[in-house]
C-alpha cells in the first residue's frame, strides 16, 4: 500500500449527502489529529447524477472508482426519479459500480450495540452483545444462471426458469474472504447451503471444507442448512460469528441479520473485489439505509452506519486496524452517553441532529487520543 491513501466519495440522493458530510469530518480529523491522510476525490451517482450529467454514473465517474483504494457511497434514488425507464434509474449507478468493480463479496455486520438493545424485536438477552457478520456471494447463483426466462407452453400456460449454479472457483474466493474476515474476529465460521436438497449446495459444502482443510485448519467451520439457519438466527442468534453463503440466502438471512438489530440507520456493509497480486482488493463501502426521502434535507439522519461503513474501509482498504477499532469506541461512547438521532430515539435520551451526532463522535474520538 502507498503512503497516499485514496478514496472516491459518491454521497448520491436524498440523506446522502447528509450522512458522507459527518463521514468527511472524521476523514479531516483522522488527518489532523493523527497524521493520516487521505487523498479524497469526489463524484456523483444516481438522481444527482442524472440531473447534472443525464447519466446515473458518468464514464468520468467510473473511471475513477477504478483507480481509487476505495469507493464510500451515501445512497441513491428517490420519488422524483421514479418514473424513468429502469435503464436510467439511480440505481443503475450504483448495479454499475458493483458490476464493473467485480464485487462479488457483500459484507453486513449486525451489531447491536449495548445502548440499543432494546430496539430490537428480540428480547434483549437473546440479543445483548450480538456482533455477526453475514458474507453474501453477490455476482454468481440463481440471481445470475443460465437458462432464465418466462415461455409460453404448448398448452398456453407458462413456465418462469431461474438457475442455480456456481463453480469451485467462485465458491472458493468467497468463502476465502469468510474465513480471512473470521482470522481478524473470533475464528469462527458457518457455511450456509441447501446440500440436502441442491446439487450446487452439494458442492458449495464440499469446496468450502476443502478450502478450509487445505489453508484455514486454523479456524472453526460448521455447515448448516438454510433454512435452519434462518432459525437459528431467531433462536439463538449468538452461536454465529461470520455466515458464509450464496446470493440467495444471502440476501434473505442478511436482511433477517439486520432485523435483529432493530436500527436501519446503524448498519454499515462492504462489497469487495477479487484480490490482486498485493493482496489489495476493489471495494465499496455504504450503509445499508437508503436515501430515505421521508426525512432528506431536515438534518435528522443518523449518520452512523455511514460512520462505521467508513471504519470498515479502514480495516478493509487500508488495513488502518487500530483507527476502525477507534470510531466504533467512538459510536459505542456517543451512544453510551445518551445521544440519540429520531430513529433511535429513546425516552429520557437527547435527540440530537445528523450534524451534532458527528461532532459528538468526533469529540468522542479527541477524548478517547488523549
Ligand atoms: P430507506 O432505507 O431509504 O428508508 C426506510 C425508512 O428508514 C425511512 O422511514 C427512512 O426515513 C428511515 N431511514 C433510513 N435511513 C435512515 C437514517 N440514516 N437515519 C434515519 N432514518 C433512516 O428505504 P426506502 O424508503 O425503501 O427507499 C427510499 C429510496 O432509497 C428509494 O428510492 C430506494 O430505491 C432507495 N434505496 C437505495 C439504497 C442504496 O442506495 N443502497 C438502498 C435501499 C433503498
Amino acid at each position: 500500500m502507498s503512503d497516499k491513501r485514496t478514496m472516491l466519495i459518491v454521497a448520491g440522493d436524498g440523506i446522502g449527502p447528509e450522512v458522507m458530510s459527518e463521514v468527511l469530518r472524521v476523514i479531516e480529523w483522522l488527518d489532523k489529529r493523527l497524521g493520516i491522510p487521505f487523498d479524497v476525490k469526489q463524484g456523483l451517482v444516481g438522481g444527482a447524477s442524472i440531473d447534472a450529467k443525464g447519466t446515473p454514473l458518468s464514464d468520468e465517474t467510473m473511471a475513477l472508482a477504478l483507480e481509487v483504494d476505495a469507493v464510500l457511497l451515501g445512497a441513491v434514488g428517490g420519488p422524483r426519479w421514479d418514473s424513468l425507464p429502469f435503464e436510467k434509474k439511480p440505481e443503475r449507478g450504483l448495479l454499475r459500480l458493483r458490476k464493473d468493480m467485480a464485487l462479488f463479496a457483500n459484507l453486513r455486520p449486525a451489531p447491536v450495540f449495548d445502548a440499543l438493545v432494546d430496539a430490537s424485536p428480540l428480547k434483549p438477552e437473546i440479543v445483548r452483545g450480538l456482533d455477526i457478520v453475514i458474507v453474501r456471494e453477490l455476482t454468481g447463483g440463481v440471481y445470475f444462471g443460465e437458462p432464465r426466462g418466462i415461455e409460453t407452453l404448448p398448452g398456453g400456460g407458462r413456465r418462469g426458469v431461474n438457475t442455480q449454479v456456481y463453480t469451485t472457483d467462485e465458491i472458493r474466493r468467497i468463502a476465502r474472504v469468510g474465513f480471512e474476515l473470521a482470522a481478524k474476529r473470533s475464528g469462527r465460521v458457518c457455511s450456509v447451503e441447501k446440500s440436502n436438497v441442491m446439487e450446487s449446495g452439494l458442492l458449495w459444502r464440499q469446496e468450502v471444507q476443502a478450502l478450509h482443510d487445505a489453508d484455514f485448519a486454523h479456524i472453526e467451520l460448521s455447515h448448516m442448512y438454510a433454512d435452519n439457519c434462518a432459525m437459528q438466527l431467531i433462536r439463538d442468534p449468538r452461536q454465529f460469528d461470520v455466515i458464509v453463503t450464496d446470493n440467495l440466502f444471502g440476501d434473505m438471512l442478511s436482511d433477517e441479520a439486520a432485523m435483529l438489530t432493530g436500527s436501519l440507520g446503524m448498519l454499515p456493509s462492504a462489497s469487495l473485489g477479487e484480490a490482486d497480486a498485493k493482496g489489495r482488493r476493489r471495494a465499496l463501502y455504504e450503509p445499508v439505509h437508503g436515501s430515505a426521502p421521508d426525512i432528506a434535507g431536515r438534518g435528522v439522519a443518523n449518520p452512523l452506519a455511514s460512520l462505521l461503513s467508513f471504519a470498515m474501509c479502514l480495516r478493509w482498504s487500508f488495513n488502518l486496524t487500530e483507527e476502525a477499532a477507534l470510531i466504533e469506541a467512538a459510536v459505542t461512547g456517543v451512544l453510551g452517553g445518551g445521544l440519540r438521532t429520531a430513529d433511535i430515539m429513546q425516552p429520557g435520551k437527547a435527540r440530537v441532529s445528523t450534524r451534532v451526532m458527528g461532532e459528538s463522535v468526533v469529540r468522542e474520538l479527541d477524548k478517547l487520543i488523549s
